[in-house]
């Protein structure tokens, strides 16, 4: 005769299984909580089945309680297919087999493996600003560490029942090295995609042996990776003389546009702060390349998000409060969704048009993607770096007044808060901005 279980055991681990909203996860609840055994007496000689399955739920004290298999899937509201689904993906994964021969055969341990799970699920987590499309790889705050989220998991144990035996620290971190592709620091500055493939194939090609070598092949990615290097130079030595003339031609203006990955309010380092989203601010600069002035525009996700229109709000702003000559230089880098598209380009052409700007000329050039070393990386390492100092910022405005007062020697930046309305939108019919 099994226990019986009542609401609130079945609401909570129901609770836990969704709660993570990570099919990695519930993989790993369904693969802990279904227990194989062998079978003892076959019921007849042609019956195959060497095991059969205990179904098991986490109760209340700590030990896990034995349900029948129609009240499991009852209270996870899953299918016995999605079930078995979930248990040969997890077989299938040499780290789930290992959790079996190592972890003891007591009931707690799985127990504790689910609080570990739902645990680390409960910190949000965020892409990389850099390589976003090309891994599925997700970044904690980078002032989390194993140590101090185990910490934090034994508060929170003692916190709900101040009797539990914690789990270990090493099973802690084993769980989260084994179940989820998370890391604490984000990967340093983008190096080149473009290099780094040619560099990888290249070396791939040349490590073959001499009979087994493509050479047209080889020649071929050489050819590629000199006309790469030449165009990145290229693009390097305009963005120079553009720099150079700009000085010189009183009627050419130059600047260079670019948005600052996402600063976050994450300077609170109260243990709650940790489990919440926090607030993303986002700062388009423009820095203009006669005077070395840079301009930073500030606003929050609460306000508007980070793309085209954000962006070109923002440049258009700029155009029409500066005094801009004639003819204009602009670079920016390559990205599609935020500089180099239709909504863009209709503000060059509103410009060029308008009679309220003296502006007849405008030429927008992009750096080689990876090699774009645009007077704004420097600026954004100069706030980057300050940022540092200050181990609390609680509001935006805290942050806009840091980013102004980045800088000592060369200068003040000039801060221009945006607020809600101060991001035009583009008319999608009429394809202007207003
Ligand atoms: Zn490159």
């Amino acid at each position: 005769m099994l226990p019986k279980i009542n609401c609130e055991e079945k609401r909570k681990f129901f609770d836990t299984f969704y709660g993570s909203g990570s099919w990695d996860v519930q993989t790993s609840i369904i693969y802990g909580s279904v227990k194989n055994v062998p079978i003892k007496r076959k019921r007849s000689k042609t019956d195959k089945k060497k095991f059969s399955r205990n179904y098991y739920i986490p109760s209340a004290d700590g030990n896990d309680m034995k349900v029948c298999k129609k009240t499991y899937l009852k209270i996870l509201q899953i299918s016995g297919s999605t079930m078995h689904q979930a248990i040969a993906k997890a077989k299938t994964s040499s780290l789930c087999d290992q959790r079996r021969k190592h972890v003891p055969h007591n009931k707690s341990a799985d127990s504790a493996i689910i609080h570990i799970l739902n645990h680390i699920s409960s910190f949000p987590s965020t892409s990389s600003h850099y390589c976003r499309r090309d891994s599925s790889k997700k970044y904690f705050d980078s002032r989390l560490d194993l140590s101090l989220m185990y910490r934090l998991f034994i508060d929170k144990l003692k916190e709900e029942d101040p009797n539990v035996k914690p789990p270990r620290q090493s099973l802690y971190e084993k769980v989260f090295r084994r179940d989820f592709n998370l890391s604490f620091k984000p990967p340093q500055k983008d190096t080149c995609q473009t290099c780094d493939r040619l560099n990888k194939l290249i070396t791939a090609e040349e490590t073959l042996r001499a009979g087994e070598a493509d050479t047209d092949k080889l020649r071929r990615l050489r050819k590629e990776q000199e006309l790469h290097h030449r165009k990145a130079e290229a693009a390097r030595d305009c963005l120079k003389s553009d720099m150079e003339n700009s000085k010189t031609e009183d009627n050419l203006t130059v600047f260079s546009f670019d948005l600052q990955k996402a600063l976050l309010l994450r300077k609170l380092i109260t243990g709650v702060a940790y489990y919440k989203h926090q607030l993303s601010c986002f700062n388009l600069g423009i820095h203009d390349f006669k005077s070395g002035k840079a301009v930073m525009h500030c606003w929050n996700e609460s306000i508007a998000s980070r793309g085209a229109e954000e962006v070109g709000s923002c440049v258009l702003k700029y155009v029409k409060s500066h005094d801009i000559g004639p003819r204009m230089v602009v670079w920016s880098d390559l990205c599609g969704g935020q500089n180099r598209n239709f909504k863009i380009m209709t503000i060059w052409m509103y410009l060029v048009q308008s009679d309220k700007t003296n502006t007849e000329e405008i030429t927008h050039k992009f750096a080689e993607p990876g090699h774009s070393y645009l007077p704004n990386d420097s600026d954004f390492g100069d706030i980057e770096r300050k940022l540092w100092h200050y181990p609390e910022i609680f509001a935006p405005e805290q942050l806009y007044c840091i980013i102004e007062n980045a800088r000592v020697k060369k200068g003040k930046f000039e801060v221009i808060n945006t607020h809600e309305g101060g991001v035009s939108r583009w008319y999608q019919g009429r394809g202007c901005y207003r």
